[in-house]
C-alpha cells in the first residue's frame, strides 16, 4: 500500500453517511457536497476542487455495490484498480444515475451548454452501449457474457495530459488558462467588452508543445475493450443492463460515464415466457390420454416427472409450481404450465385399425363426454326440423 492510499479518507466519512447508509442515502449526500463543491461555483479555489474529486471517487465506489461490498472488506485497497485484485466489472442495476442531471438542474440549462465552460471543471464521460444475444437459459438462470465495445480512455501514454512522455502541457500565456480572453471593440456606441474563446489554446486553457504521438495530444483515445458482465437472473429481452462507471472516461477528474448493455434474448424452442411464468405444451399419446401415463416434463431444472391423469383431454393445463423464471425484483420464481396436446396415430396397419374399431363399438357416448354434451345441445334444433 502506497503513501497516496494511506492518507486517503474514509469513504463514508467524505460523504458524512454511516457505514450502513442506503442507496438512498449515499446518494442525497453526493448530491449535496456535488453541488456544494463544485467548479463551477469555486472557481479557482484548489481546495473545493480537490473535495470534488475526492466526492466524487468516495461516490463512485459506494454507489456500486460490488465495489462497496469489496470496500468494506479490504478498504482502499479493495477498489484501487491499481491494487491487485483490483475493480472488477461494475454491477449491473446499482449507482448509475446521470451525474449531469444535478448540473442540469442546478444551473437551468445544460451542463457545460449556454454559458462560459470552465476547461479544467471535472466533465462526466459519455454513456456507451453494447449488445449482446443471450439464450433462454442464460437469462432465467443468469449469466456472466464478454461484452465488447470501444469506449473512450484515458490514454495511457500520457495519462490524459495529451503531452509527449516527460513532457507538460503548459498553462495558456494568452488567456492564463481559463480558455477564454476579453476583447474590447471599439463601436460607435462606445468600448464593448466581449469574451471569446481563446484562439491560442482553443478554449482548453493549456498549451501542449510536443503532442503525445499516441493521442495525437487528444488525451484520450478510442478502444476496442471486452469486460466480463453479470447478467443477473430473470432479465429478459430487450431489457438494458447498466454497468455504472464503464463508459467513457471522464475528464478532469470527472467519473466515467455508463455502459449501457441491450439484451437479446433468444427465443426457446419449447419454452415460451409470460411474465416469470414458463410455458410449454407436452404432446402425449391417445393411449398415455386415455389410460393416464408417467410422463417426463422438461423444466428448466432438467426432466420432472409428472403423472398425466387418465382421460387426459388436449388442451389440459397442469402447473409445476416453482419451476418458472426468478423475478428480478421478487426473488422468487414463477411456475412452469403445461399444456397438454394429445397426438392422434397415423400410418396404422390393418391390424392396429382393426383393434380400434373393436374398441369403437365397444365405447358409447358414456365414454366422451364432449361429443354427448354437443349432440345433447343440438338435439332441439335437430328434432325440429324433422
Ligand atoms: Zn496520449
Ligand atoms: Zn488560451
Amino acid at each position: 500500500m502506497d503513501d497516496d492510499m494511506a492518507d486517503k479518507r474514509d469513504y463514508y466519512e467524505v460523504l458524512g453517511v454511516a457505514k450502513g447508509a442506503s442507496e438512498d442515502e449515499i446518494k442525497k449526500a453526493y448530491r449535496n457536497l456535488a453541488k456544494k463543491y463544485h467548479p463551477d461555483l469555486n472557481p479557482g479555489d484548489k481546495d473545493a476542487e480537490a473535495k470534488f474529486k475526492e466526492v466524487n471517487e468516495a461516490y463512485e465506489v459506494l454507489s456500486d455495490s460490488d465495489k462497496r461490498a469489496r470496500y468494506d472488506q479490504f478498504g482502499h485497497a479493495g477498489v484501487d484498480p491499481n491494487f491487485g485484485g483490483g475493480a472488477g466489472g461494475g454491477s449491473p442495476f446499482t449507482g448509475g444515475f446521470d451525474f449531469t442531471d444535478i448540473f442540469d438542474s442546478f444551473f437551468g440549462g445544460g451542463f457545460g451548454g449556454g454559458r462560459r465552460a470552465n476547461p479544467n471543471a471535472p466533465q462526466r464521460g459519455g454513456d456507451v452501449q453494447a449488445n449482446i444475444t443471450i439464450s433462454f437459459e442464460e437469462a432465467a438462470k443468469g449469466c456472466k457474457k464478454d461484452v465488447s465495445y470501444q469506449p473512450i480512455e484515458t490514454c495511457e501514454h500520457c495519462h490524459g495530459t495529451g503531452a509527449a512522455e516527460g513532457t507538460q502541457p503548459k498553462t495558456c500565456p494568452s488567456c492564463g488558462g481559463t480558455g477564454q480572453v476579453r476583447i474590447n471593440q471599439r463601436t460607435p456606441f462606445g468600448v464593448i467588452q466581449s469574451t471569446q474563446t481563446c484562439d491560442r489554446c482553443h478554449g482548453t486553457g493549456k498549451i501542449i508543445d510536443t503532442p503525445c504521438k499516441a493521442c495525437d495530444g487528444k488525451g484520450r483515445v478510442r478502444r476496442r475493450k471486452t469486460i466480463e458482465v453479470t447478467v443477473p437472473a430473470g432479465i429478459d429481452d430487450e431489457q438494458i443492463l447498466n454497468v455504472s462507471g464503464r463508459g467513457n472516461a471522464g475528464a478532469n477528474g470527472g467519473p466515467a460515464g455508463d455502459l449501457h448493455v441491450y439484451v437479446n434474448v433468444r427465443p426457446h424452442p419449447v419454452f415460451e415466457r409470460r411474465g416469470n411464468d414458463v410455458w410449454c405444451e407436452m404432446p402425449v399419446t391417445f393411449t398415455q390420454a386415455a389410460l393416464g401415463a408417467d410422463v417426463e416434463v422438461p423444466t428448466l431444472d432438467g426432466k420432472v416427472s409428472y403423472h398425466v391423469h387418465e382421460g387426459a383431454q388436449p388442451g389440459d393445463v397442469f402447473r409445476l409450481k416453482g419451476k418458472g423464471i426468478q423475478g428480478l425484483q421478487s426473488r422468487t420464481r414463477g411456475d412452469q404450465y403445461v399444456q397438454i396436446t394429445v397426438e392422434v396415430p397415423r400410418n396404422l396397419t390393418e391390424k392396429q385399425k382393426e383393434l380400434l374399431r373393436q374398441l369403437d363399438a365397444d365405447t358409447g357416448d358414456r365414454n366422451y363426454q364432449k361429443r354427448k354434451s354437443f349432440f345433447g345441445k343440438l338435439k332441439d334444433m335437430f328434432s325440429d326440423q324433422n
